[in-house]
């Protein structure tokens, strides 16, 4: 058969999986026990909240439903991104120049954590930081792409404006007009940060518990106590880090934001000639198509690539398919190149594409919304939701003190609420722009 045709093994984590650092073992919750701080969910936030709790002298208690790394930080494109979808000036006009000026910063130091972190516990995770492309094919995504860099040289971060011929030469196609190289950015192998993050975690005093799914969250004499199948803890404050795969859990936090699917696709390691030619920088890309694509190469010499999925539960073989065919787009000798691996993930949008910090109830707090930028934030969002359970306020940070914002006509199902929904922001999201 033609190799073009051979379907993709499906996989629940896909490649990331397959080629992690080994799993770290966590038993489930088996009695009842008290605790001051717990987190739900053990993902980049929750596990970097453990950790950083665990640092400041408490013994949090972690519960993850599987295993640590299973939602979106398991799956991603591992693309380390400083810096929040909005722009210092976007920022500004929203916040006033102080508080906006004190968002940027926190923004821009996102990856800054997440690669200090890596060397402090010397996490295996395939770290490179050498930088991120942005990549623009239209004219006008050239032209905000010019503006952000401006913005952002003027703060002086490391960031430069690329021109055709060098965005043809670090990624290997002549597809772009021009771009940015922010080099304050990287990528990882996420599943091994995330279980790199656990082990530090676990090793700092945190107690960590896997395949302990919290049921109910049942408010007890001023405290939480999460139910889980076996056991329960009765906790002083809680940190809800479920982001996208928070479920039936809470249904107020569900209304306040929209998860979605992202897809992607990996080649086995490419043979000698593509090896040399496709991303020869070997720099993660994101590219501003409607598609929102986004591509790297793994230490191994595979190619992946992933941009939107469904915005449903069910997955939708005809968005694999587009990836792969805008994939044989940038680089034509991947034609005859088969992608044998796929998988999927999901990730929270909200309506203003801000992450969130909230204190949904007295002790029970949330931190969700990385909008499609989730590894070097949400591993900040959990410092920063720990540091605020330890009674540290950053009133500075419009983050902390936004109110859950509700997205409109929650009720719908999902299809309708993305169409109400800004389509042209929800590119945006996706294009990572
Ligand atoms: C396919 C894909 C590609 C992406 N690519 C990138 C990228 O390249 N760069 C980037 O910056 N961002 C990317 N993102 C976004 C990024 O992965 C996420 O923002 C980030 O991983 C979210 O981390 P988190 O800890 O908040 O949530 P998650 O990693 O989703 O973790 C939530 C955890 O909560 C657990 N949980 C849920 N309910 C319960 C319960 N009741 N009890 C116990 N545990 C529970 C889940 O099992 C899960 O492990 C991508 C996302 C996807 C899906």
């Amino acid at each position: 058969m033609n190799e073009l045709l051979k379907a993709p093994r499906p996989s629940p984590f896909g490649l990331w999986n397959q080629t992690a650092a080994a799993r770290p073992i966590f038993p489930q919750l088996e009695s009842d026990f008290t605790a001051e701080t717990a987190i739900v969910g053990g993902g980049f936030c929750g596990l970097s909240a453990a950790l950083h709790l665990a640092e400041s002298g408490t013994q949090p208690v972690l519960l993850e439903a599987e295993e640590p790394g299973f939602g979106a930080s398991g799956r991603n494109g591992g693309q380390v991104i400083a810096g929040l979808k909005l722009d210092p000036e976007e920022m500004i006009a929203k916040f006033g120049r102080e508080r906006g000026e004190a968002l940027h910063r926190f923004s821009a130091g996102t990856a800054d954590l997440v690669f200090s972190l890596i060397e402090r516990f010397q996490i295996q995770c395939e770290a490179h930081r050498g930088g991120w492309i942005q990549a623009a094919y239209a004219p006008k995504v050239l032209a905000g792409i010019e503006r952000r860099a401006g913005e952002l040289m003027a703060r002086g971060e490391n960031v430069e404006l690329l021109d055709a011929s060098a965005m043809s030469e670090l990624t290997g196609t002549n597809f772009y007009r021009g771009g940015m190289l922010d080099r304050r950015s990287g990528m990882v192998q996420p599943f091994s940060y995330a279980r790199g993050l656990a082990r530090a975690a676990a090793a700092s005093g945190a107690m960590l518990f896997g395949n302990s799914r919290v049921k109910r969250l049942i408010r007890e004499n001023g405290h939480w106590r999460l139910e889980t199948a076996k056991g329960s803890v009765l906790a002083k404050e809680v940190l809800l880090a479920t982001n996208a795969y928070l479920g039936d859990l809470h249904p107020g936090l569900r209304t306040a934001m929209i998860p979605v699917a992202s897809y992607q696709l990996a080649t086995d390691p490419l043979p000698g000639d593509l090896d040399r030619a496709i991303l020869p920088s070997r720099l993660p890309v994101s590219d501003l198509m409607q598609l929102g694509v986004y591509f790297r190469r793994d230490d191994a010499g595979r190619f992946i690539i992933g941009g939107r999925g469904s915005f449903t539960e069910r997955e939708r073989p005809d968005l694999f398919d587009r990836i792969r065919q805008h994939a044989r787009k940038l680089f034509p000798a991947l034609r005859a190149i088969n992608f044998p691996v796929r998988w999927g993930g999901k990730l929270a949008l909200t309506v203003d594409h801000l992450p969130r910090f909230v204190t949904i109830e007295p002790g029970l707090h949330a931190a969700y919304g990385c909008n499609g930028r989730g590894v070097a934030l949400q591993t900040l969002m959990g410092k920063l939701a720990a540091e605020h359970m330890r009674g540290i306020r950053h009133d500075d940070l419009p983050i902390a003190t936004l109110p859950p914002a509700r997205y409109p006509f929650h009720s719908l199902r999902l299809p309708a609420m993305v169409a109400i929904s800004n389509l042209r922001s929800l590119r945006r999201i996706f294009a990572r722009d």
